[in-house]
């Protein structure tokens, strides 16, 4: 097989550790030929050193100088850029074939685009783009010509579980979907009980070691609420065919359920290796590092519904799904500036919901027109949002 040169966009976080292990096991079929990150320089250059890539790009321009120190310092001769501008030209560019989109949060948008638009085979872990933005991600697909695998565990599992992982649900004979979700931290809890949750305990997942905007975006659902949209427009399944079951182990990662009764899973330990790896080698299979799955040592399986009168995030999303055009856009555009508030502690738990509600009812849902004009939409929302937050406070 040829040697395929991945740009891992967001090297630094959680995706992109997961992704660096899995290409480095198999040194043969990739090589991470661009890294880049946002603000963490002295990760970046050791990234660097341990995968020798072409291009390492700093989003923060102020940092490219210690960056270039670091390298000249530790002997690695890798290209340098930094800027915005410059990982969107990365993922576009010659030095990759596959893009890693694991950029969190709306600055992974224009790079994930353009990836699509490339023709790049796009491994999407950004979510957050294609909430934003899904018809404009999925035209951008099909003008490039390229594909996409999803790394999200559910998305991948659904991708898994339908035939050829094609969307063509209707002809496929799909009933539904049905998305596991583990429930965070707080599975279970009485709103009385969420009053005074902080950060630290919203970052403590109990299966997955993730960011923290995931983290936080678990604990109150909306990344449930996220992926529910995410799938709308990944397989074309309407709101009404898209299901949220809870299953707090997180060992099946997705169903599929078709008109005759056949219901499919995809099974495996909580681990995003196997969705990383499976995405990479797609439609082959490699090695991820993941210790095969016992179910004879695991509890039975458990499976319950979701509370959404406690958790009103998802069922939020699930508003702005139905609302259709750029309710999404503004859906997650609040909901970013809800989780950086609580995270620097200057908003609750529980107001996290409120505050994205308020600004869905302020900003009705417009058709999405473009791109330029959805990013206005998507400033609009975020002004909102800290205009509230500020009046809250
Ligand atoms: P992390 O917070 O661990 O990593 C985020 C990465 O994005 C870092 O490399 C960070 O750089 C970079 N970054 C942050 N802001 C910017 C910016 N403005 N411009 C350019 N780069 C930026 O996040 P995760 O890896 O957990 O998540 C990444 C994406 O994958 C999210 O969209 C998340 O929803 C999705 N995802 C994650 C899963 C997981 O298990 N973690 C599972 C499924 C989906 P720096 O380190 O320099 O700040
Ligand atoms: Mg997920």
């Amino acid at each position: 097989s040829v040697l395929r040169k991945v740009a891992v966009l967001g090297a630094t976080g959680s995706i992109g550790g997961s992704t660096l292990d899995v290409i480095a096991r198999h040194p043969e079929r990739f090589r991470a030929s661009v890294l880049t990150a946002h603000s963490n320089v002295a990760e970046l250059a050791e990234l660097c050193a341990r995968h020798q890539p072409d291009l390492a790009v700093i989003a923060d321009p102020a940092l490219e100088g210690e960056l270039a120190r670091r390298l000249a310092a530790s002997g690695v001769r890798c290209e340098i850029a930094s800027g915005h501008d410059a990982i969107t030209a990365a993922a576009s560019g010659t030095l990759c074939d596959t893009v890693v989109a694991a950029i969190v949060g709306a600055a992974g948008l224009d790079s994930t685009l353009a990836a699509a638009r490339t023709g790049k085979r796009l491994l999407l872990a950004n979510k957050e783009s294609i909430v934003m933005a899904g018809p404009l991600l999925l035209e951008a697909l099909a003008a490039g010509g390229g594909e996409l695998i999803p790394v999200d565990s559910e998305h991948n599992a659904i991708f898994q579980c339908l035939p050829g992982g094609r969307p063509e649900l209707a002809r496929s004979g799909v009933r539904r979907l049905i998305l596991t979700a583990s429930g965070g931290p707080f599975r279970g809890r009485t709103r009385a009980e969420l009053a005074g949750v902080t950060p630290e305990q919203a970052c403590k997942h109990p299966n997955w070691v993730m960011g923290r905007k995931i983290s936080v975006d678990s604990a109150t659902l909306m990344n449930k609420g996220l992926e529910v949209i995410e799938a709308h427009h990944l397989f074309g399944a309407p709101a009404e065919a898209i299901e949220v079951l809870v299953h707090p182990q997180s060992l099946v990662h997705s169903l599929v359920d078709y008109v005759d009764g056949s219901v499919l899973a995809q099974l495996g330990n909580p681990d995003m290796r196997t969705a990383i790896a499976h995405a990479l080698a797609w439609p082959e299979r490699i090695s991820a590092g993941v210790p095969a799955l016992d179910l004879a040592s695991c509890a039975p399986l458990a499976f319950e519904q979701p509370d959404l009168a406690t958790f009103r995030c998802l069922a939020l999303a699930f508003q702005a799904l139905r609302a259709g055009g750029d309710a999404p856009a503004i859906l997650n555009a609040a909901n970013e500036v809800a989780v950086e508030a609580f995270l620097a502690g200057g908003l609750p738990f529980l107001a996290i919901a409120d505050l994205v509600e308020s600004v869905l009812t302020e900003l009705p849902a417009e058709p999405v027109v473009d791109l330029q004009s959805l990013n206005e939409r998507d400033r609009t929302a975020r002004e909102a949002a800290r205009r509230i937050l500020r009046n809250l406070c």
